[in-house]
């Protein structure tokens, strides 16, 4: 080593700080899977000048890299929404609804069939966060318009509810809520953005597990929240930030990988389901099928009106003179339907309910089990059905 030359960096320090950058001009189909927690900067002046709000640029990984703000984009792209934001889950999705647009003292009104967890947080809210909670009929349509008191912020909507399967009419939700000044929140889950155009509707805030078909892979778990309105967003980004949703990215990559054959796949559940729904309308084991394409499902008629398909998910109702341990037989029963909660994957899966236990309003008799009719092939399925079926006599 000479005077005059720079000393030779440690062995750790070399091994830290290389000095290859690959070259620019890289060019391939999928999105680079950008990790980070530290972003870094060219000097302060760049480091103060940039606020973490603004999506043309980088500030530290929890408010996203190229990766997320992609799959953000693109999910945005698909609900014909403007902003987008992803969530560690679907289930924290609808907490980023709820904390950055209630506090203590509003007032919030929640369908009487919605996802189970949402009501489990709603109660909670109710309990421990001074949010009054009402429960409505899914079926209310405009009568919703009585049920808004002064204190009311948010309505939700969830269409279908993902067991029951009755279909609101959310544009007469959404009429109603405007005219009082409240904001509709809907979980769009089950059409995936796909089947349901939410925002021509009427409604201001979508909710999304992508969990269910945008993963299609039983394998992530995330959520997103997409709007169009710009103030809107920015309540929802401060409380993203105040919550700390962060998103691995190998996980976003793998929602960013089945993205594009998204409507392939519901097309293809949606067809196997409605032909085993059929299929089953004319079993003598079941009183209905509640499948918001067959005239059986409550809101059948709104379904056709607003809806372009329907996806793989569909319940049905037993009839009464079995009891659950002839209903749980026939589950277990079944061999290609496996037993698991969650839906939207290549995996059929069956799963029943005891629905009293789970609403405040539920006269219905029989049991109800529910089908995610995955993409194996449909006289299989069928085929599994009716073996299951027949341990019931
Ligand atoms: C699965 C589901 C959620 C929650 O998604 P997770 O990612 O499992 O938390 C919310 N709403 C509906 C309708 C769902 O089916």
């Amino acid at each position: 080593m000479s005077e005059n030359s720079k000393p030779e960096p440690g062995f750790n320090t070399s091994i830290i700080h290389s000095e290859y950058v690959a070259p620019d001009g890289f060019a391939a189909f999928p999105v680079g899977i950008h990790h980070a927690s530290t972003v870094l900067f060219n000097n302060v002046k760049a480091m103060r000048e940039r606020s973490w709000q603004d999506k043309s640029a980088y500030t530290y990984g929890l408010h996203g890299t190229p990766t997320s703000f992609t799959l953000e984009a693109r999910l945005a792209e698909i609900e014909n929404g403007e902003h987008c934001l992803l969530t560690p889950s679907g289930l924290a999705a609808i907490t980023l609804v709820n904390m950055a647009f209630l506090q203590s003292g509003d007032h919030v009104l929640i369908p009487d069939n919605v996802y189970g967890p949402s009501r489990d947080q709603a109660d909670w809210l109710s309990r421990s966060f001074g949010v009054s909670v009402r429960y409505y009929d899914p079926l209310i349509g405009a009568g919703i318009a009585a049920l808004i008191e002064e204190n009311t912020r948010l309505i939700w909507v969830e269409a279908p509810g993902s067991v029951s399967m009755e279909v609101p009419d959310v544009p007469a939700i959404c009429a109603a809520a405007h005219a009082r000044g409240v904001l509709v929140a809907l979980d769009n889950t089950w059409s995936a953005g796909v089947a349901f155009a939410a925002f021509e509707h009427g409604v201001d805030i979508i909710m999304q597990a992508l969990t269910k078909y945008q993963s299609g892979g039983s394998d992530v778990l995330m959520g997103a929240v997409i709007t169009r309105d710009n103030a809107l967003n920015t309540r929802l980004q401060m409380a993203h930030m105040r919550l700390g949703f962060g998103v691995g990215m190998d996980d976003v990559y793998l929602v960013l990988r089945n993205l594009p054959t998204l409507q392939l796949r519901f097309n293809a559940h949606d067809q196997s389901a409605r032909k085993i729904a059929s299929w089953l309308t004319n079993r003598p084991e079941i009183s209905k099928v509640l499948h918001p394409a067959l005239p059986d499902c409550p809101g059948h008629d709104i379904w056709q009106r607003d809806f372009s398909g329907a996806g793989g998910l569909f319940s049905v109702l037993f009839d009464a003179k079995y009891g659950e341990e002839q209903t749980d037989r026939f589950v277990d029963s079944l061999k290609l339907f496996k037993l698991g909660y969650s839906w939207g994957g290549a995996h059929s899966l069956c799963i029943p309910y005891r629905m009293q236990y789970m609403r405040t309003n539920w006269s219905e008799p029989g049991i109800l089990v529910r089908f995610n009719i995955g993409l194996e092939d449909t006289q299989d399925l069928i085929a599994d059905i009716e073996q299951a079926l027949a341990t019931l006599t």
